[in-house]
């Protein structure tokens, strides 16, 4: 593959701006994949500027929401034309399993944009009339939108911002992760041929704080911040947008509980929760990160789920049969085995992994094995701090109340996932989980129309049908007296 030159696209030109540039690497060998331009802050600037001038000038923001569908669904038809293309890209810069791109990740992209174009031009519009009054609410768009995105599902979590942004009638502007930069290069050039017009869909790459996402957070010529990543970039995000009171919606980082009962149904409870932590390298928000298993089947369930991770296949995900691939980069790598190192310092014992994984075609890749460590208590700080990576920490519980004590007790509260056959306690349950999402005997199924966000400093707001389009228009109640209407 000849190396890739990645640009910013400011309004309707794709420039290097004046920062220089980095390198994205692939995380399967540390082959180099492209030069990538480096924004400035006043790149950043630059791009502001041209999405409020496409905002406020130009035809995007006037539009009905069904003429804009119409450009949003030829965007849906490019990317759903070049999967195997944007799959690659994807692969080689994230390290993710080529299937999963080819047949889930990618073509949610495409259906990101087709939900949110749909969604603006059919969803229903609240009208209250009373005698001779009519009241009802406008959803005009709230104006430039700053997206600022993670490295883990990179195109994926990008559009879940962009779309929603431009359906209501907004433009953006996409700041994608520095680790990650390839598919939305890609993505920018195939909307643009798809008929976007210039400066309603802005990116720039590069870094954060002084750099091109200074302005980004800090413009007031900015009306909307949504950002997907960490928890303590979600706090500068939000210290960044006060002074303007811009609104900011943050989808933030993770400690998601897991947790099986005796009655769960094992055939199903085995390999969900497999998938819950290990999918994507353990590189998931969502991740069932603390596991509880009751008493009664823990030694059962640990014995099976410990034989179901062994058989997980590492390797290059190129090769669809590789369901783990390599963390992102060595920072990473360093910061998950320092976390298997600290679990032992906490009286942890590592069941198996716990190290990096080696052999013919892994030892110039960021690969580790799948882990599961027991004997900690909740209260450990392994327990309690997002790892990000493929390691479990298995916890036995006794009763409901137990576990829910055990689910609440975190600074997160992302997800939670529970195995129970029991339909009053699965309820019960549910109704006290300090979560924003809970999943009852499935893993990671969704619902565009539903909330997706987390409570504590897993996120503030949330987003996703309806709760998307309060956070990206500026809803507007209006009242008008009918003369003799009564
Ligand atoms: P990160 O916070 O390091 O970076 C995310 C983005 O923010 C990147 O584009 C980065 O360049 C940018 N950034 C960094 N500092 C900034 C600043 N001061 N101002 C503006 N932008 C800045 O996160 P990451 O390592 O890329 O992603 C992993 C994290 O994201 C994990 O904590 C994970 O749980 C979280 N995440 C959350 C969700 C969710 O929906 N809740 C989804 C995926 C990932």
């Amino acid at each position: 593959m000849t190396a890739h030159e990645v640009r910013h696209l400011i309004g309707p030109e794709w420039t290097d701006g004046d920062g220089g540039t980095f390198e994205t690497r692939d995380p399967h060998d540390g082959s180099l994949l492209g030069t990538v331009a480096r924004g400035s802050a006043k790149d950043g600037e630059r791009a502001i500027e041209a999405a409020r001038h496409a905002f406020d000038t130009g035809p995007w923001s006037r539009m009905s929401p069904k003429e804009r569908a119409k450009i949003l669904h030829a965007v849906a038809d490019a990317v759903e034309e070049h999967v195997g293309e944007l799959a690659e890209l994807e692969c080689r810069d994230a390290g993710k399993n080529i299937g999963h791109l080819t047949h889930a990740e990618i073509p949610r992209v495409a259906h990101n944009f087709r939900f949110f174009a749909d969604y603006a031009a059919l969803a229903a519009n609240d009208a209250y009339p009373d005698g001779d009054l009519l009241s009802y609410v406008l959803y005009p768009p709230a104006g430039v939108v700053t997206a600022i995105s993670p490295w883990n599902a990179p195109l994926m979590l990008a559009t879940w911002k962009i779309a929603p942004a431009l359906a209501f009638g907004n433009t953006a502007i996409l700041k994608p992760a520095p680790q990650t930069p390839l598919t939305a290069h890609r993505f920018g050039e195939l909307a643009l041929e798809a008929g976007l017009p210039p400066g309603v869909l802005n990116i720039v790459h590069g870094f954060g704080g002084d750099e091109v996402a200074g302005p980004l957070t800090t413009d007031r010529r900015v009306d909307r911040i949504t950002f997907t990543g960490s928890s303590a970039t979600g706090a500068k995000i939000l210290a960044a947008a006060a002074p303007n009171l811009t609104p900011v919606s943050a989808e933030l980082g993770g400690k998601s509980a897991n947790i099986v009962f005796d009655d769960a149904d094992l055939s199903v409870a085995v390999p969900e929760s497999v998938k819950a932590i290990f999918a994507g390298n353990g590189q998931v928000c969502l991740a069932g990160s603390r596991l509880f298993v009751q008493r009664g089947i823990y030694d059962e369930f640990l014995a099976a789920f410990t034989a179901a991770a062994r058989k997980l296949t590492i390797g290059d995900p190129k090769n669809p049969a590789n369901i783990m691939g390599p963390l992102i980069e060595q920072r990473h790598l360093d910061k998950v085995h320092g976390y298997v190192e600290l679990a032992q310092r906490e009286g942890g014992s590592v069941v198996i992994g716990g190290e990096r994984a080696c052999g013919t075609g892994l030892d110039d890749g960021f690969y580790y094995r799948p882990t599961i460590i027991t004997g900690l208590t909740n209260d450990t700080r392994t327990a309690q701090e997002e790892i990000f990576g493929p390691v479990q920490t298995v916890i036995p519980f006794d009763t409901e109340e137990e576990a829910l004590t055990l689910a609440n007790t975190s600074p997160y509260g992302l997800a939670g996932v529970l195995f129970t056959t029991n339909l009053d306690r699965a309820h019960r349950m549910v109704r006290r989980w300090k979560a924003g999402m809970v999943w009852v005997n499935c893993f990671y199924e969704r619902d565009l129309r539903l909330p997706f966000g987390g409570e504590g400093i897993s996120g503030l707001g949330r987003e996703g049908g309806q709760y998307s389009r309060e956070f990206f228009t500026e809803p507007r109640a209006v009242t008008l007296r009918i003369r003799g209407g009564a």
